[in-house]
């Protein structure tokens, strides 16, 4: 009897995170009216020996598997998809567009807590604000009680508002302060975090009064809200990009719709999450990677349910649902942190644009330096451009110049000419910012006597000497060894560091400018959690003279009393085998100067080369980015490099040195075999880093000039690709668009 039902039950075609393409199909639990349930349904089915969380894709009458073998959800999770059709659209175009296992992608779109299958209930917690009372108070009145007095400043300092969780993170042990200042009356509990306060005004406070380029970019995108469009704000920094993205929110926020902001960077939401806090009543929602999974969940939640009108965050945060979407904001669109590099390797720029299509929305890339495909988007009149020119307010923009370091005296990569514009500009109390993208002392150990260098055992890399910390690191597997004093190879020779990190100008700084407080902000300097904000708010409130640090400065934080930036080693940038390198380098030179003297105060931005008459660099400096920009694009476009051809990377690793290559030749032949002839077949070759935490890498590049030519070869050589013997001995991953080719 059980045959008969059997035939005519639905089968669950589901989705499930795990590396293949195929979907698998299940039964309907016991006791159900499946008819009810829709796509993108979470579930939880057995798998393996194992559970596993799935998506519903469809329900359909035949299996290809014998129904008698098929296995039965065990649980639905969710009475309705927390997605909607649109968005359930888009990850079905993700999959489909970067090659990507669908269950996967679904899996990326949902924040950690419910893809283990967590209910979509909210738990609240608590937050603090600070009284009327507590904003007007004086910290140093509670000299006797210095966790209280600790806590206040914090508040103070941080938007006057601290969830328990911030607190957690900031100091354990804030319980009991806190609670005497709410006794005190300094602090009380949140009224209401969630929801729009609906009988208040949207905005606080005052908007500025928008210069002309301002109110046109406003204008613009106003008059786009509620159909699909593309912008590129193009502002150098300071021009006041963040001002014309408040006043477009305000009026998606008094249209009723919600506004999704992407950022690259976490250490970027405190600064944004100020302004905003101090624009909006809105409540604004917060997700990036520092949060806890519980805090996620509440954001992606909140924004689901429409509770939320804001939600700033960082790449993750672009599958978001919105209730009632109306604007997507990606702000310094060129970085390369919207790319994610591992496991489902999606554009959050290129995503966002096609998701803003299928919600009919209008989309807001904004930047001071596009990247040289949203430029070109601009010319094909796929995106429109709109201009800042000038720097908002009175500012003036910094004045960029070369330093030729040739046969100078250097001291720890400080030539003696810099030095001189260091002392002047800290006898006058202003702030100089130094940059060098290497973190550690040095980044080669090498014998004196002999020429060992200590290298990583793993990967083709040397072991970065810190000092600080007595140890040498491999920068790519994390690998340490104890910093060694005599020479493993000679026994006599005598160890010296080779090349600069920022540990060792820090060193030099020390000695150079006693009686200067020094900064150093990067990765390792600024581990413990919370650190990085502290630097900031020294820096901020004047009681730091000299910053030094690794691109973590070039990203959009406000150092108004910065006068004189320095670009340490701006060469070492000009010599890479990646086409995107100058590119990049341009970006940073534009971004790092856009540090100084955001205010009143006029800065200089000084870079010390070696190569004075680099043409790169002559030209970004004579005649700025756009100038650049033209120039690569037309290199670019000679060479028939992206993005004027298209290209996929696959990349494939191994413990035994052969198998990546002979796996990748196996894909050739299978590439030949279905090739048009329009898709260009480039390898297999060995990684730039040929080998890297113990594993042996190789590539094949793909590349065509018409897209739809290289995604039909894909979609063919995929599943072949996963079906070939040699691919269960390797570890491999298809990069579509690669940003980098390593
Ligand atoms: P960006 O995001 O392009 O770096 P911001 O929006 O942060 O620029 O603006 C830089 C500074 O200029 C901020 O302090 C901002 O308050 C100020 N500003 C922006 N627009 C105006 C304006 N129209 N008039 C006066 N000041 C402005
Ligand atoms: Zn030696
Ligand atoms: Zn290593």
């Amino acid at each position: 009897m059980a045959k008969w039902q059997n035939e005519n039950e639905l089968i669950f075609r589901v989705a499930i995170a795990v590396p293949v393409y195929r979907l698998f199909d299940y039964l309907a639990p016991e006791q159900l009216e499946s008819i009810h349930i829709k796509p993108g349904t979470r579930l939880e089915v057995p798998f393996g020996k194992a559970k596993k969380i799935a998506f519903l894709i469809e329900c359909v009458q035949h299996s290809d598997i014998d129904i008698g073998k098929l296995k039965r959800i065990e649980r639905i999770l969710d009475e309705k998809p927390l997605l909607s059709a649109k968005d359930l659209a888009l990850l079905h175009w993700a999959s489909r567009y970067y090659h990507h296992p669908l269950g996967e992608v679904f899996s990326a779109a949902f924040p950690v807590a419910l893809r283990q299958g967590k209910s979509a209930v909210i738990q609240t917690e608590k937050r603090y604000v600070l009284t009327e009372l507590g904003k007007a108070a004086d910290s140093g009145q509670l000299k006797r009680s210095p966790k209280q007095k600790s806590v206040l400043e914090k508040f103070q300092a941080h938007q006057n508002s601290l969830s328990e969780a911030e607190l957690s993170a900031w100091n354990a042990n804030w319980r009991a302060s806190v609670k005497q200042l709410v006794e005190k009356q300094l602090l009380q509990l949140a009224a209401s975090e969630l929801g729009i306060k609906s009988n208040e005004p949207i905005i606080k406070n005052n908007a500025l009064l928008c210069n002309p380029q301002q109110q046109a970019a406003i204008t613009a995108v106003c008059d786009s809200l509620g159909q699909f469009d593309v912008f590129l704000l193009e502002g150098v920094t300071g021009s006041g990009k963040t001002e014309v993205y408040m006043q477009i929110i305000r009026t998606v926020l008094e249209r009723g719709q919600q506004v999704l902001v992407l950022l690259p960077e976490i250490t970027l939401t405190p600064q944004l999450e100020d302004r905003f806090r101090q624009r909006f009543n809105a409540s604004i929602a917060i997700s990036h990677s520092k949060l806890t999974d519980r805090q996620r969940a509440c954001a992606w939640i909140a924004m689901q349910r429409g509770e939320c009108s804001i939600l700033l965050g960082t790449r993750s945060a672009l599958f978001t649902p919105l209730k009632n979407p109306g604007l997507i904001i990606l702000d310094e669109e060129h970085d390369a942190s919207f790319k994610q590099q591992e496991g489902f390797r999606f554009s959050a720029r290129d995503v966002a644009v096609v998701r803003g299509k299928l919600l009919n929305i209008p989309v807001l890339l904004g930047s001071a330096t596009p990247a040289l495909e949203s430029l070109q988007n601009v010319e094909n009149k796929r995106y429109r451009l709109l201009h800042l020119p000038e720097r908002a307010g009175n500012a003036i923009a910094p004045a960029l110049q070369l330093l030729d370091i040739r046969n100078k005296r250097m001291q720890e990569g400080l030539s003696e000419a810099l030095i001189t514009e260091m002392r002047l500009t800290l006898a006058k109390n202003e702030q100089v910012l130094l940059f060098l993208n290497r973190r550690g002392f040095a980044p080669t150990l090498i014998c004196h006597g002999c020429g060992w260098v200590a290298r990583c055992r793993r990967c083709d890399a040397n072991l970065v000497i810190h000092y600080d910390e007595g140890i040498l690191r491999c920068h790519h597997c994390g690998q340490e060894r104890r910093l060694i004093k005599q020479c493993p190879a000679c026994k006599t020779g005598e160890l010296t560091p080779l090349g600069l990190g920022t540990e060792r100008v820090e060193k030099v700084l020390t000695e150079l400018f006693a009686d200067k407080v020094i900064v150093r902000l990067d990765r390792d300097s600024t581990q413990r959690k919370g650190s990085l904000e502290d630097y900031l708010q020294q820096i901020n409130q004047g009681a730091v003279d000299i910053i030094l640090g690794t691109q973590m400065l070039a990203k959009g934080h406000h150092f108004p009393n910065v006068t004189l930036v320095a670009i340490l080693d701006v060469d070492s940038g000009l010599f890479s085998i990646d086409f995107h390198a100058p590119e990049k380098l341009a970006q940073m030179i534009v971004q790092v100067s856009g540090r100084a003297g955001r205010a009143e105060k006029t800065g200089r931005v000084i870079m010390q080369t070696r190569q004075p008459e680099h043409p790169l660099l002559t030209t970004l400096i004579r005649q700025g980015y756009n100038s650049f920009a033209k120039t690569a694009l037309a290199e670019r476009k000679e060479a028939s490099l992206p993005p004027f051809s298209y290209q996929a990377l696959l990349r494939v690793q191994a413990t035994d040195a052969e198998m990546p290559q002979l796996f990748l030749q196996a894909v050739v032949e299978l590439a030949q075999g279905h090739s048009n002839g329009h898709v260009q077949i480039l390898g297999p070759v060995a990684a730039p880093m040929a080998r890297r935490a113990g594993l042996y890498r190789y590539q094949l590049l793909l590349q065509s000039n018409k897209r739809p030519e290289l995604h039909a070869l894909l979609n063919l050589l995929m599943p072949l690709i996963e079906k070939l013997k040699l691919a269960k001995k390797v570890r491999w991953s298809l990069d579509v668009d690669p940003v980098d080719l390593y």
